[in-house]
């Protein structure tokens, strides 16, 4: 790449403590501008070398059936101190480890607000766990399981902010950079969310000395029932919809209903909701193109099998389906045909942008325009074995097909 990076000032840093001929080394002959325009205060300085020695370590993958264990009733101290030491000194080594991937961006990417703020909180939230590193008093678990809460709710919205910064960055960097920075980014924060939420399921458990009254292990439900799940989803982003469109179609949810299975319910709410997101869009937009949408919308037909291995989940609508061309590039991220107002010459183009600012600005994500919806569905669902299909009746509709395997002994040895 032509722009200088972030490392550029990372080395200044490291060689900073080599003599200081070395240190004068013209190895980085831009390296004194960019260390200028990213003068940081001597607090961060220290916890960048902090942030270079955590981030060299390696990373010690958590089995999934070590991670059920760590939460199968009845909680003992055994099983809480072995999570306890396995989080404080597995997590600050994948944050500093974030930090560094951001720091590997160009650097003008690396300047935008959005992914600058993602960044900042990868740092804070190092800086915040990493002092419960080096040793624990059972007595802080407490505080540290709280600290933990604030790192998930403060990561929250990571996924769309990212989006939107990638979005504005497009003319920066390759998409194939940009697809290998995001699956690897996205891929580390479930396993850090999965690591965290564990964590906080145990503390809580023994604040309350709640034992298993419900099906929860942790985060990992052992009763989900998809269509109970589908029919939350389908309900909110019904009402984006409404609130965007002023409309939306009716779902049908049909097959094993009754059907239940193990699995993370935050994992298949996410795919679920972008998948009906995009269902539900496309059926409107679909109808309108055709000048027919007077209700009733042709409805959202949702599917549940349930297998020996799997739960199968079929979204079927009639929303004129993905054009052949693009159906390589609905993965990409970034991809999206909600359009742009600064590519649009139509006159009426201001609409268009306020319908873009519309579509992006939704409670709770936006309802379609970040063109991030299919790769990260596509990745959930392959994170514990399972498969994601699109597949496109062009001028009628989509069908996606998702198989989902039940979390179970098969899947025991799967790395986190
Ligand atoms: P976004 O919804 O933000 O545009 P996605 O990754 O969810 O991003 O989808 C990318 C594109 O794929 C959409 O803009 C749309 O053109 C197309 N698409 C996705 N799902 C469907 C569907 N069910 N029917 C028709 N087109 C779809
Ligand atoms: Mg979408």
């Amino acid at each position: 790449s032509v722009w200088p990076r972030y490392y550029i000032h990372h080395a200044s840093i490291t060689t900073s403590t080599l003599s200081p001929t070395r240190s004068k080394t013209t190895l980085f002959a831009k390296r004194t501008i960019a260390t200028k325009t990213h003068e940081k205060p001597a607090a961060h300085a220290f916890y960048d070398d902090k942030i270079v020695t955590y981030a060299n370590r390696p990373i010690r993958p958590v089995t999934l059936s070590q991670l059920v264990r760590f939460g199968q009733p009845p909680l003992t101290k055994e099983s809480l101190r072995d999570c306890a030491q396995y989080a404080r000194t597995e997590l600050p080594v994948r944050l500093a480890r974030r930090v560094r991937a951001f720091q590997t961006l160009p650097f003008i990417v690396g300047t935008n607000p959005y992914i600058k703020e993602i960044y900042k909180l990868y740092y804070e939230s190092f800086e915040s766990l990493e002092p419960y590193s080096h040793g624990r008093s059972p007595n802080d678990d407490l505080e540290y399981s709280e600290k933990l809460e604030d790192l998930v709710d403060r990561h929250a919205d990571n996924i769309p902010t990212l989006a939107r910064g990638f979005l504005e960055c497009k003319q920066y960097m390759h998409s194939q950079d940009v697809a290998a920075f995001l699956d690897d980014m996205i891929h580390a924060r479930i396993g850090i969310r999965l690591i965290a939420e564990q964590m906080i399921a145990l503390v809580r458990q023994e604040q309350t000395g709640d034992t298993n009254n419900n099906s929860y292990i942790g985060i990992i439900d052992t009763q989900l029932n998809p269509a109970k799940l589908v029919k939350q989803c389908s309900d909110f982003v019904a009402e984006l919809c409404e609130f965007n469109y002023g409309a939306s179609p009716e779902t049908i949810i049909d097959g094993h209903t009754d059907a239940t299975f193990t699995y993370i319910p935050v994992h298949l709410e996410y795919i679920l909701t972008e998948l009906l997101k995009n269902a539900q869009r496309a059926t409107i937009e679909f109808a309108r193109k055709r000048g027919d949408d007077s209700p009733p919308l042709p409805p959202i037909q949702i599917t549940i099998s349930h297998g020996q291995e799997d739960i199968s989940i079929r979204i079927r609508d009639q929303g004129g389906g993905v054009a052949e061309d693009d159906l390589n590039q609905v993965f990409e991220y970034s991809y999206t045909t909600v359009s742009k107002a600064s590519e649009d010459e139509d006159p009426s183009s201001i609409f268009t942008g306020m319908a873009e600012m519309a579509m992006q600005s939704g409670i709770g994500g936006p309802l379609a325009g970040l063109g991030f919806g299919l790769p990260l569905a596509r990745m959930y669902a392959r994170y514990f074995g399972g498969s994601f299909t699109l597949v496109s009746m062009n001028g009628y509709g989509c069908d996606v097909f998702l198989k989902l395997k039940h979390i179970d002994q098969s899947m025991a040895e799967l790395e986190i």
